[in-house]
């Protein structure tokens, strides 16, 4: 018997793992495992959603031409160095395919964002991982890995899922160390969270030079990830050749209206972060007097490190048995550890206190077994 067969590599690729959604027996959920903005979406993309509804038998602009526009007011970026795509992921498969292919090479950071790993394998390149060094971004292990094979090396700042934040200079050294026919792609799919004053999301590079674009999302701080819109802004000629091979009509006619407004809402991203800060510090303190180890983040999530798998496989279950899921790190090589979205205050408030609950319970246990 004979069947059609995929490239071997292919069947290397571990299909990408999203947060769960259900638990069984929970009545509430209490979703912290997929980063998605603590509000909602903007009432004003939800009212721009229902407004599109009896306009959908209609093809939507297929170059999101209002939406770049906004994006290019809202940022001061000239739109015509701007893509849409189907979310972020759709444009981190096209560079990959672009750029990368059978015999080359894409680096990416040992703890760096799965859909580079699965998008390059994807393309045919072979997909290095650079170690990190407190998991951080480490920038002299990608620049050991990196070659004249090296076609792209993908940088998430801060990174998901560790919420590291790799400092300005030492991108700029990245990408000055870097050979010139690597494309480096920073993405920023957490930008609006950062604290840190010195940082650059990325425009400061890609303005740079020809070989660095930045990605941006509307599925984080926008609270927007079901209607899938990302963006790259980068030089003419990257722009030019995504344009060239994705979906004619990748960004929906919803989904254009819908980010359109949410860039309008007043306030939106203000009162979104500055809830993220007040939480993402508050939720982090109540952890670590529980006794869990929490590593810094920049981002609306916390990765909180139970120091053994079996500890962190403990906690995951206790949580979701009240309803509560958080993402499992063991797909990503840190199974001693849970990454937790910053929810509401109510939300966050009970998965602190339900963990501080496992924590006594399992101290106790520890005890009790000498
Ligand atoms: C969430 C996320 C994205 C965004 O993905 P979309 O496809 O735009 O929803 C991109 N990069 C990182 C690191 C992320 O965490």
């Amino acid at each position: 018997m004979t069947a059609p067969a995929p490239r071997p590599e292919i069947l290397t690729i571990a299909a990408y793992v999203a947060g769960d959604s259900q638990t069984p027996g929970a009545n509430r959920v209490i979703k912290l495992s997929s980063n998605e903005g603590a509000f909602g979406p903007p009432v004003s993309a939800q009212a721009a959603f229902r407004q599109v509804a009896a306009e959908i038998h209609r093809y939507p602009d297929g170059d999101s031409t209002a939406l770049r526009k906004a994006i290019g007011q809202r940022f001061g970026l000239d739109p015509a160095r701007i893509v849409c795509g189907t979310g972020s992921d759709e444009l981190i498969q096209h560079l990959c395919h672009i750029y990368g292919g059978p015999g080359t090479e894409i680096v990416m950071s040992q703890y760096g964002f799965t859909m580079y790993e699965i998008s390059g394998t994807y393309a045919g390149s072979r997909v290095l991982k650079a170690p990190e060094v407190n998991l951080t971004t480490h920038v002299d292990s990608i620049l050991a890995l990196a070659t004249e094979n090296t076609r792209l090396v993908f940088v998430a700042n801060p990174n998901n899922p560790t919420g590291s934040l790799l400092p300005q200079a030492e991108m700029v050294r990245l990408r000055e160390g870097l050979p010139e026919t690597t494309l480096l792609v920073l993405d920023a799919a957490y930008a609006e969270y950062v604290t840190d004053p010195g940082y650059d999301p990325g425009v400061a590079l890609v303005d740079a030079g020809e070989n660095t674009v930045m990605l941006r999302t509307f599925s984080k701080v926008f609270g927007m990830g079901g209607m899938r819109v990302g963006w790259c802004y980068g030089p003419l000629a990257v722009i030019d050749v995504i344009n060239r091979v994705r979906g004619v009509f990748n960004v929906n006619i919803a989904a254009q209206a819908a980010a359109v407004a949410a860039l309008s809402e007043s306030g939106w991203v203000e009162r979104s972060v500055a809830h993220n800060t007040e939480w993402r510090a508050r939720l982090a303190t109540a952890l670590q007097a529980a006794g869990i180890t929490v590593w810094p983040s920049q981002g609306n999530f916390l990765l909180a490190d139970f120091a053994t798998p079996r500890k962190a496989k403990g906690a995951d279950a206790f949580l979701r048995g009240r309803g509560i899921i958080v993402r499992c790190m063991a797909g990503y090589g840190l199974p001693h550890c849970l990454r937790i979205t910053v929810g509401t205050a109510e939300e966050c408030t009970m998965v602190a206190d339900t963990l501080a609950t496992f924590m006594a319970a399992a101290g106790a246990a520890d005890a009790a077994n000498g």
